[in-house]
């Protein structure tokens, strides 16, 4: 048998190789983990974490303004850019160090740089050379800009995540999480937004009436969402960019951004050398246990391109350690992946859409409740919350639960579980209600809609 210097290498230490390094270290194996940037990858430094830390700082300037409602006189407030990017970059930093704790910790060997694959079981960092039985990819992604004249003035969250001075407007071009989540978190903080998407009606994939409710409740907030709109080029002009539309109208900010989708990172790492198979949009071609064409490499996380979510590619890590060193083939499931848009209002999902129930499942009945926040009774804020249930008509299981309103991710995530364990509309019904909570409309939906 050949001799490897370890049993794994992990290529990147985001959210699933650590995952994968972590618990392969625990059952034994010799794992080196290679990072050319910063430990715990996009979700810890330029995604999930620094985003909700931004999204709460958003809520406080309307909250203060609710206040007056419940009694408050608050003296005039002041936002300071600066400060909140410190703080932020202070966790951040913290987080680093917990991720490379957790590693050595676990027995796992750090190694700082770029990995390039000589060949299926070589890795070159510098000038070393390390050899694996097994190589993880877990390279994740990165934003995509569209190649349009004057693109290279726009931005991406990459870049958001560290201005230096928060502009008076921006304009937001992409109709998904990213460009959803920032354009609730500028608005909080006292930006003017307009959000650009290209088609008829944005957040694809997600239930139509969710889409429909959001775009009501952000144009509500005061957000400029046009749909069938575009950006054709963009010019700088002084201080600030032009951006020309597809319709030949002209829109000016201090910034734009573009949140058009993320693209694997696969391409200059030695993956064609160790004959790994990329498809046509360069993410890694992997089986269901995220093994690749190359049988002693694996690949996990955003660079295989199945559903770019943090908990996604951790469970994909997860899996690829007990199959590899705890002789337990694990695959994931990806059916029910439960998930949460941090728009403001937020928006949180588990299951099939209506359109997509109807298609699978033939017959379904739909239960919704679209209402008034018991807190938007006093906080003069015009908002409503919708609560939606898909259920199988000849089985009466729930196929899918959907949210608008504050907290949707927290309260998803619960019923996610009932989902996965088969929950019927009569186990709904028969669970008793936490009141006064938005939650409890879930298990208080008696009328079948009628469409
Ligand atoms: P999304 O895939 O969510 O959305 C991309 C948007 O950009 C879509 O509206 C798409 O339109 C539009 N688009 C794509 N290409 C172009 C183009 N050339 N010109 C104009 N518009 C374009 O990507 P994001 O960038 O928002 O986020 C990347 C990924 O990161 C997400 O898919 C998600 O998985 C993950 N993420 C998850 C979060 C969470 O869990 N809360 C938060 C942030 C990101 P169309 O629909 O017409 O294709």
């Amino acid at each position: 048998m050949p001799h490897y210097d370890y049993d794994l290498i992990t290529i990147g230490a985001g959210s699933g190789g650590v995952r994968a390094s972590r618990m392969a270290a625990g059952y034994g194996a010799r794992v080196a983990v290679i990072e050319e940037r910063y430990l715990g990858g996009t979700c810890v430094n330029v995604g999930c974490i620094p985003k909700k830390l931004l999204m709460y700082a958003s809520e406080y300037g309307p909250a203060t303004e609710e206040a007056a409602g419940f009694g408050w006189t608050i003296g005039s407030a002041r936002f300071d850019w600066k400060r909140l990017i410190a703080n932020k970059n202070r966790e951040i930093l913290r987080l680093n160090g917990i991720y490379g704790d957790l590693l050595t910790a676990a027995g796992a060997t750090i190694v700082e740089g770029r990995a390039t694959l000589l060949d299926p079981h070589t890795v070159q960092v510098g000038q070393r050379r390390l050899t694996s039985d097994y190589v993880l990819i877990a390279t994740g992604s990165r934003p995509l800009l569209p190649k349009i004249p004057g693109a290279e003035h726009a931005i991406t969250s990459n870049e958001a995540f560290y201005l230096e001075e928060l502009p008076q407007s921006v304009i937001l071009i992409g109709g998904g999480y990213i460009a959803a989540e920032f354009a609730g978190i500028f608005h909080g903080l006292g930006v003017r937004v307009a959000q650009l998407y290209r088609g008829g009606l944005f957040m694809r994939g997600f239930d139509d009436d969710l889409r429909v409710k959001l775009a009501e409740e952000m144009r509500k907030r005061g957000i400029d969402l046009r749909f069938n709109a575009d950006v054709r080029r963009i010019d700088r002009c002084g201080k600030s960019l032009r951006a020309t539309l597809n319709d030949g109208s002209i829109l000016e900010a201090g910034l734009i951004m573009y949140a058009t989708g993320r693209v694997p990172n696969t391409l200059g790492i030695g993956l064609d050398r160790a004959r790994v198979t990329l498809d046509s949009a360069d993410a890694v071609v992997v089986d269901r246990y995220s093994q690749t064409s190359q049988s002693n490499i694996y690949a996990v996380g955003d660079c295989t391109n199945r559903a770019m979510l943090t908990p996604v590619a951790i469970a994909e890590g997860q899996a690829v350690a007990e199959t590899l060193f705890n002789r337990n083939p694990t695959a994931v499931d990806y059916s029910l992946i439960p998930t949460a848009v941090f728009s403001q209002p937020s928006l949180a999902t588990v299951g099939l859409s209506e359109t997509q129930a109807r298609q699978r499942l033939g017959e379904i009945d739909v239960y919704q409740s679209h209402f008034r926040p018991l807190r938007h009774t006093l906080s003069g804020r015009d908002e409503r919350a919708f609560m939606k249930l898909v259920v199988e008509r000849k089985s009466d299981r729930v196929a899918g639960c959907h949210m608008i309103g504050a907290d949707a991710g927290e309260i998803i995530q619960g019923f996610a579980v009932a989902l996965r364990c088969g929950a019927k509309k009569a186990d709904f019904d028969q669970t008793i209600a936490i009141h006064p909570t938005a939650a409890e409309e879930f298990v208080t939906m008696r009328n079948r809609q009628h469409r």
